[in-house]
């Protein structure tokens, strides 16, 4: 007789641990099938924080905002792509998934901004640390505290199982290549996107060949091959994001947090090239068009100072520091009164004796005016796949003919047409937790429906 939960949750980052303490709160057995060796996925990567409007962080800090606004400025930054019921769904529920996580323990007070956004709306840790791990520990320790909830690490689905139209079961592998048959009434496929799939983004991109990516191992798009075989439809699959500010040695995403923060992107020239908090795709494509591919991020101390993220950098060997700005010039091989110029410019739009060139009008901090100064070297890379799998607003699985898949449920990156074609800073943990709650909720009352 295999093991028989109510409902299994394939893939253990942000959306599969959101959808299965939502699950397990409602009653059901859940198990948690990840196939790398720890928990998290990629969500433990993620930087810059969780969008949403109208919530009650924004007013306890006087920011008025509205989730009008962020269903437009979303719909502009995914060049009007997006898939418009969920996105509606999205701005909808962000407050109240916001306020979910803070009742169990998980409170992301401090705001910032992100490219393409007008407000600040971006919430983050009270220290101002990467949002994945804390979100990806704090749902861990939700987890710890719920018995009927267990993880198995190491060990990958190879196959879904249906009977009558109706999902039974699934097909575990382990570390030792045991195979090992569970049975379940319902499944939650939160797989993550494939970005880690050179093959198969350069099957739906053939320009994105060669690029690094900054996802995880795991981001395979596994989930989306077992989805197809049940007759799931997908959409966007050539929607991939490429993220403009990757450390290119080693892969690592230098987080939109730091623009966001007020640093700004110089090319080898010194030069400014364009608003730094314009949409990714915008910045990467600029980046792509320079002579070298790539361009320096450039902030001072005060930066440094208001984001933990950078000590990291520092800790890595990433950055480039000097005193003064004609020394960061010396040290980057760079025009030293081109970047005093651009620097001086720069510093009177903050001050607001002149307006941006390229048209910058948000995260216009404080000047760039106390060092040390600090630069590291960037250019794009892959980050996010905006397609995949169909899904309606109970979060089911839709085949190739629309209908419903009985008791499959997707949440997160597996997912295509939230962000259209291009994803803004801050949507994905959104879109996470969101949707993972959404998943979890509708596929824990199929299973108890079904007993
Ligand atoms: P999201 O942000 O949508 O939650 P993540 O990338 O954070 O996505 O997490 C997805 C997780 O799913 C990763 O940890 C990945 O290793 C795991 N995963 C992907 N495919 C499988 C599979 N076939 N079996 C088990 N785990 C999987």
């Amino acid at each position: 007789q295999p093991a028989s939960y109510d409902v299994v949750v394939i893939g253990s980052g942000g959306a599969g641990l959101t959808a299965a303490i939502q699950a397990s709160e409602l009653g059901a057995k859940v198990l948690i099938v990840e196939k790398m060796p720890i928990p998290g996925g990629n969500t433990l990567k993620a930087s810059v924080g969780m969008n949403a409007a109208e919530t009650r962080f924004q007013t306890l800090k006087g920011i008025s905002d509205s989730k009008e606004l962020f269903y437009q400025e979303t719909l502009a930054g995914g060049q009007g792509k997006n898939n418009t019921v969920l996105l509606h769904e999205f701005v909808e529920q962000a407050p109240q998934a916001i306020d979910w996580l803070a009742e169990r323990g998980i409170v992301l007070s401090d705001i910032t901004i992100t490219g393409g956004m007008s407000i600040d709306r971006t919430h983050r840790p009270a220290d101002a640390s990467a949002v994945g791990g804390y979100l990806v520990s704090g749902l861990l320790k939700n987890i710890q505290q719920r018995p009927e909830i267990e993880i198995m690490t190491d060990t990958s689905v190879t196959g879904i199982c249906c009977q009558d139209g109706q999902v039974c079961g699934v097909t575990l592998l382990n570390a030792q290549q045991e195979s090992q048959d569970i049975s379940c009434r319902s499944l939650v496929v939160a797989t993550g996107g494939f970005s880690a799939n050179p093959q198969m983004v350069v099957h739906y991109r053939p320009d994105l060949a060669g690029f690094v990516t900054t996802n995880h191992p795991g981001a395979t798009g596994s989930g989306i091959a077992l989805l197809q075989t049940l007759g799931a439809g997908t959409v966007d699959m050539g929607e991939i994001q490429i993220h403009p500010t990757v450390e290119q040695t080693t892969s690592y995403l230098i987080s939109e947090a730091i623009r966001g923060g007020g640093a700004i992107l110089v090319s080898q020239q010194g030069q400014r090239f364009i608003n730094e908090m314009d949409t990714r795709d915008k910045v990467s494509a600029r980046i792509i068009g320079l002579p070298e591919k790539a361009a320096w991020i450039i902030f001072d101390q005060q930066i440094r100072e208001h984001n933990k993220a950078t000590e990291t950098y520092i800790a890595r060997g990433f950055v480039i520091s000097a005193g003064t700005p004609a020394a960061l010039a010396a040290a980057l091989a760079m025009d030293t009164a081109a970047l005093q110029t651009t620097l001086d410019q720069y510093n009177r739009v903050v001050t607001h004796q002149q307006a941006d060139i390229f048209g910058r009008t948000t995260a216009l901090r404080q000047p760039l005016d106390h060092g040390p100064y600090y630069a590291i070297r960037i250019a794009p890379g892959v980050h996010h796949t905006m397609g995949g799998v169909t899904i309606n607003t109970r979060a089911e699985v839709l085949g190739q003919n629309r209908q419903p898949l009985a008791g499959v449920f997707a949440a997160g990156e597996v997912v295509g047409g939230i962000h259209g074609g291009n994803r803004i800073g801050g949507n994905a943990v959104a879109d996470i937790v969101i949707f993972g709650r959404m998943a979890g909720e509708n596929a824990a009352g199929y299973a108890l429906r079904q007993q």
